[in-house]
C-alpha cells in the first residue's frame, strides 16, 4: 500500500512512544507517519529495550531518539525539552503504552490490589495526561494526540480484568483532553485496535482464543495488523480529519458492531 501514500504529513513532527519491537502498534504508527512524510521522535523504555528499538528508529530515519520510562521522574520532561530544542514544535503525539503488574492482571478485578490498580492507571492512563500537558505548548500550529485503547474499556472481555477500567479511564481522559485542547486546534483520539499479537498482548490469558473470535466476528473477515492502526492514525493527523476529535476510533474490521 505504501506506494500509493502521498506525503500528506511532510514537515509534520511526530513523537511516538511505545515501540518495543517491530510487532508493536507504535512501530506501525511510526512507519505510517514516515511513509506519509513526517519526521519522527522515537523512545525506548530502558537500556535493555534500546538495542531492539534503536535500529528500528534508525531505519525510519528518526531525528530524535531518547529513553522514556514514564514512571521515572524527570524523564518525560527531559524528552520534551529535547523536542523543544531540536524541533521547537510538535504536531503529533502517540501514546501506545500499557502496564499492569502480572499478579494484579491475572487474578480477576476482585483480586487486583490497590497498588497494582494505581500502577496500571498511572502508566497506562495518567501518563497520557502528563504527556498531553507537555506536548500541548509545543503544538503551536495545532496538533493531534492518540492513545491506544481496547474494546475491553466498554464491554467485558474475559481476562482483560484491571485493564478494562484503566482503558475506560483512558478513553474518558481523551474526551476531557479533547474538550480542553480543542480551542488550541489540538485534536485528541482514543484508537481501539482489534487484538494483535504483540508482547503486551502475550500477558493476557487465552489471547489466542480472542484472536480467533475477533477474526470470525469482524465483518471484514480478518484480523487487523499494525499498519492498519498506523494508517488510521496518519489519516486522523491530516487536515482531512480536521473536525474529528474526542471519540474512540475502532480499527477492528468492524468487530465492535457485532453482538
Ligand atoms: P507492546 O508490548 O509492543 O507495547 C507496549 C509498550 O509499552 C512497550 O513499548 C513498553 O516499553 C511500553 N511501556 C510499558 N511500561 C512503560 C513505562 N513505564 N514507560 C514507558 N513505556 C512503557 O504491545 P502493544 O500491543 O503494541 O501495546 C501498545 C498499546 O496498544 C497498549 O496501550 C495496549 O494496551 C494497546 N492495545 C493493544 C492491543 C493488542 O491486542 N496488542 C489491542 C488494543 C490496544
Amino acid at each position: 500500500m505504501s506506494e500509493t501514500i502521498r506525503p500528506v504529513l511532510a514537515g509534520r513532527r511526530a513523537l511516538v512512544v511505545g515501540v518495543a519491537n517491530d510487532s508493536s502498534i507504535a512501530y506501525g504508527c511510526a512507519k505510517a507517519f514516515r511513509t506519509a512524510g513526517a519526521d519522527l521522535a522515537i523512545t525506548w523504555l530502558n537500556e535493555k529495550a534500546r538495542r531492539f528499538v534503536e535500529p528500528l528508529a534508525d531505519d525510519l530515519g528518526a531525528a530524535i531518539k531518547a529513553p522514556l520510562d514514564v514512571s521515572v521522574p524527570g524523564e518525560m520532561e527531559a524528552l520534551f525539552e529535547t523536542i523543544r530544542g531540536t524541533w521547537g514544535r510538535l504536531d503529533i503525539l502517540v501514546h501506545s503504552i500499557a502496564f499492569a503488574p502480572k499478579e494484579d492482571l491475572t487474578g480477576g478485578l476482585l483480586n487486583c490490589s490497590a497498588e497494582g490498580f494505581a500502577k496500571a492507571m498511572d502508566i497506562s492512563c495518567h501518563s497520557f495526561v502528563r504527556m498531553a500537558k507537555l506536548a500541548a505548548p509545543l503544538m503551536t500550529e495545532g496538533g493531534t494526540m492518540f492513545a491506544m485503547s481496547y474494546y475491553g474499556a466498554n464491554r467485558v472481555v474475559p481476562n482483560y480484568n484491571v485493564m478494562g477500567p484503566v482503558k475506560a479511564a483512558l478513553e474518558a481522559s481523551g474526551r476531557y483532553l479533547a474538550h480542553e485542547l480543542g480551542p488550541q486546534g489540538i485534536r485528541v483520539h482514543a484508537i481501539s485496535p482489534g487484538p494483535l499479537k504483540t508482547r503486551a498482548a502475550s500477558g493476557l490469558k487465552d489471547f489466542e482464543t480472542l484472536l480467533a473470535e475477533a477474526a470470525e466476528k469482524a465483518p471484514v473477515g480478518e484480523l487487523v495488523d499494525i499498519m492498519d492502526v498506523g494508517y488510521t492514525c496518519a489519516y486522523l493527523a491530516t487536515p482531512f480529519a480536521r473536525r474529528v476529535t474526542g471519540g474512540t476510533v475502532y480499527v477492528d474490521g468492524g468487530a465492535n458492531i457485532v453482538a
